[in-house]
């Protein structure tokens, strides 16, 4: 049976509060075990903002309506407001989400400054961020994370090698360019990392929504059309603010419709265990834009061939 892992990217002190426990009961009621990535440390959402100088951010903000899904005071977090320390604050919330039987995993320790600067920056500066996320992730949990999700798909070198630092066997760091493509191991130069990557194979709700008049019910059914036939799996991304809020009806739609397509609905650990670990392919690091998205993201090169 093919399946598809769930990996929910929690981006926001908002979307902990909020959508986190909106899709512990989605999930519950539908008998799901997913995976969460938790933003660890400061929301500081509101330094976002620089981005409106970057290629495309505009065209996004427009079309996905940001402020309608993050609101007002997210928008201010780490400008005029000083941004909540997420899993400080939400502990209890966290907790909730692994004795409900949910694979927990690092997203982040601060998602906007992972997200405009992981790529420049130093090994030094890279591990500090990640051993930030990993120290606060066992004093929440008394437990090691089991898996990775790196924030908007923003990476470098350095954080890859961290993972196999932490032994952590897979991780769901980057996305595809070739419809086809699945699973392999990361090879850098002529070092191959053991820690396993399952990319995000499908488009998330906001890259779809507003391209061509999109609405939420429309991205699910045009998902559906992806997904048809369950001839292959797939690692969907979705996000606590978006699914786990105004997007939660469509949502529903979409993993019932799953459901009848034949799908087994599970997490990244579930969808790792079905893995034929000895016939993995080895890629290479790349970067490439994502249709619906600004900037490049992380995706799967031909090794040696690094852009
Ligand atoms: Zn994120």
């Amino acid at each position: 049976m093919a399946t598809i892992a769930l990996k929910v990217d929690v981006d926001t002190y908002r979307g902990t509060v909020e959508g986190v426990p909106r899709l512990v009961e989605v999930f519950a009621r539908a008998a799901i075990r997913a995976t969460f990535l938790f933003s660890l440390g400061p929301d500081h959402t509101g330094r976002a903002i620089k981005r409106i100088f970057r290629p495309g951010f505009f065209a996004k903000v427009q079309r996905t309506s940001v402020l309608e899904h993050y609101g007002w005071r997210t928008l201010l977090y780490g400008t005029v407001l000083p941004g909540p320390d997420i899993a400080r604050r939400c502990r209890t919330i966290l907790r909730d989400v692994a004795a409900a039987g949910h694979e927990t995993g690092i997203h982040t320790w601060d998602h906007v400054l992972w997200q405009d600067a992981v790529r420049q920056r130093s090994a030094r500066w890279t591990k500090g961020q990640m051993q930030r996320a990993y120290e606060r992730f066992e004093e929440v949990f008394g437990a090691r994370p089991a898996t990775h999700g790196a924030a908007g798909w923003q990476t470098n070198e350095h954080a890859l090698r961290q993972l196999d630092v932490w032994g952590m066997r897979y991780a769901s760091d980057g996305r595809i360019t070739v419809a086809s493509d699945g699973p392999y191991r990361l090879k850098i130069g002529e070092e191959i990392l053991q820690c396993v990557q399952l990319p995000t194979t499908l488009p998330t709700f906001d890259e779809l929504i507003g391209i061509d008049g999109m609405d939420g019910a429309a991205a699910a059914r045009h998902l559906l059309s992806l997904t048809e036939g369950a001839t292959r799996d797939h690692v969907f991304t979705l996000h606590s603010e978006l699914e786990g809020a105004r997007l939660c009806g469509p949502f529903e739609v979409l993993l019932a419709g799953w459901r009848s397509q034949g799908y087994e609905l599970a997490s990244l650990g579930d969808a790792y265990a079905r893995l034929d670990l000895a016939r993995l392919p080895l890629r290479g690091l790349g970067f490439a834009t994502i249709p619906g998205r600004s900037g490049e993201l992380m995706v799967a090169a031909t090794p040696g061939t690094q852009s």
